[in-house]
């Protein structure tokens, strides 16, 4: 079923209870993201690569290569070196740096954690074997000995080989075939013992890496650059989130069906017009009851705030999710974010196209909001149900007051297939569109590609797919 919808007059303020009975104070729209801070930090994260290849070389003691053991100690320092280098790098891609996520994304910050994952794993398993080896040769023992050896003599070395252990298997879980069946709260748990690794592995490179020992200015650089990494790890995953849902003191006021299982959770805050939002994106949600305060999960809002409140949306499929719809008013709520590029800023274009798939209108709902007139939206809406279609009205009257249309396109996969032609047809002029798409994954990259057979370009085309992993 393809429908063409109107509004009826509704106001879109359904986003809160008391909306309407009082003019909220002035929202604060987040800043513009500045590209130069992406750029700034890509720059000194190459530097560092750099410096730390130049810095196994340049160490290497004078022709300790020709002698037994050199050539495979020598490979087992740089890919050693090298190797912590990029476990640094993977963990700074998932800080959660606020100007860097705000350019990049977390969705494209995730996925290139993930893609980079195998090569430190990959490189200190490699640094391992070839030390041994070297050192063996060295010492004209058996492997089996010279393992003996470094294990039972050296604590900084058995301190690595667990942190190298506990890599490899985080590294093994994290296989998406794996990774599938796993609970992701087991999956982050175990991602948690990295920093354990990572913090042993830091002791021991000191200890023993030959661009260390006896060398003070390269130790207390690279303790400098691991601090630096860990401060902000801190700052920006831990104390900004806990100063800020402090200070915004969230609590759910109402939890409101809003379709078949699709539930809203409105909390209501201190000062939320001082929280620079944009409409698109999303928080990290952490609500202080017995069984949910350690679990945070990603959820988009669903509308712009409108002090004092903020209304997020979700389908109750999982557990946590199902667990949302029994919270009690008064149920304290701690933030983390915003986060996501995915918002008003990366517009290319003047004129707009929103395409949500299923629950992916909450953000593309939010973000609507947040266009100006110019954009003239287009939002298709695919769901398999009627049921499923929420926000109605809401999407009615904000594509009504921006002259837009809205399509609501309600069917299976089959009956409505979401190929280059309906699209073409339902919107003749996508290709100078801005394309904004919102929805499970696979539906993002079945949009994205579409969009991308009828022309529009990589800079135009925009999304926001529901999974971090
Ligand atoms: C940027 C973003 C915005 C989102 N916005 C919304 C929204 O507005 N409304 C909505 O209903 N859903 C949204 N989601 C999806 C939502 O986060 C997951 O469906 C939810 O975490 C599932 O938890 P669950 O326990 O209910 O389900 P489960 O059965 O435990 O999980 C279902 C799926 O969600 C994934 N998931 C579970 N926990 C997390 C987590 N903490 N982080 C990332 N993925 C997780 C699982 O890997 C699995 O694929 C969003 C996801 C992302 C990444």
């Amino acid at each position: 079923m393809t429908t063409t919808r109107a509004a009826t007059g509704e106001s879109p303020g359904t986003a809160t209870p008391a909306a309407g009975d009082a003019r909220p104070p002035a929202r604060r729209p987040g800043s513009a993201p500045r590209r130069l801070n992406a750029d700034l930090a890509g720059v000194l994260l190459g530097v560092g690569l750099g410096a730390s290849v130049a810095l196994a070389i340049t160490t290497q003691p004078g022709g300790s290569l020709s002698a037994p053991g050199g050539v495979a100690t020598f490979l087992g320092s740089l890919t050693g070196l090298v190797g912590t280098y990029l476990a640094l790098v993977m963990v700074l891609l998932m800080a959660r740096v606020a100007p860097v996520e705000k350019v990049i994304g977390q969705d494209r910050l995730a996925r290139w954690h993930r893609r980079l994952s195998p090569w430190p794993i990959s490189l200190l398993v490699a640094h391992a074997v070839f030390i041994t080896i070297g050192y063996a040769e060295q010492a004209k023992s058996g492997l089996g000995k010279e393992i003996g050896s470094l294990l039972g003599s050296y604590p900084d070395v058995l301190a690595a080989t667990v942190s190298l252990g506990l890599m490899v298997a985080v590294g093994i879980a994290s296989i998406r075939a794996i990774r599938r069946r796993l609970r992701h709260e087991t999956w982050w748990v175990l991602h948690l013992y990295l920093y354990l690794a990572l913090a042993f592995a830091f002791a021991h490179v000191l200890a023993l890496g030959p661009a260390f020992v006896g060398h003070p200015l390269t130790q207390a650089v690279w303790s400098l650059v691991w601090a630096a990494t860990a401060g902000l790890v801190v700052v920006y995953r831990f104390v900004l989130p806990v100063v800020r849902s402090v200070r915004l003191g969230l609590r759910v006021v109402e939890v409101r069906k809003e379709g078949d299982d699709i539930y809203s959770v409105v909390c209501t805050g201190r000062r939320l017009e001082t929280l620079p939002v944009d409409g698109g994106q999303f928080f990290i949600w952490r609500f202080l009851t017995r069984h949910l305060w350690w679990e945070g999960h990603p959820y988009s809002l669903s509308a712009l705030p409108a002090p004092p409140y903020l209304r997020l949306t979700v389908r109750a499929r999982g557990d946590h999710s199902r667990a949302l719809t029994g919270l009690a008013p008064g149920t304290r709520v701690f933030v983390e974010g915003p986060y996501g590029a995915f918002t008003r800023h990366a517009r290319r274009r003047e004129r707009a196209l929103l395409i949500a798939g299923g629950i992916g209108v909450t953000a593309l709902r939010a973000l609507l909001e947040d266009l100006p007139r110019q954009a003239v939206p287009v939002v298709l809406l695919r769901v398999s149900r009627p049921e499923d279609l929420v926000f109605r009205e809401e999407l009615a009257l904000l594509v009504e007051q921006r002259g837009g249309k809205l399509h609501e396109l309600v069917g299976s996969r089959t009956d409505l297939p979401f190929d280059a032609r309906s699209l073409k047809k339902l919107v003749p002029d996508i290709a100078r569109r801005d394309v904004f798409v919102c929805g499970p994954d696979g539906f993002v990259e079945a949009v994205t590609r579409t969009a991308s057979r009828l022309g529009v370009p990589n800079e135009a085309l925009h999304h926001e797919a529901f999974s971090l992993s």
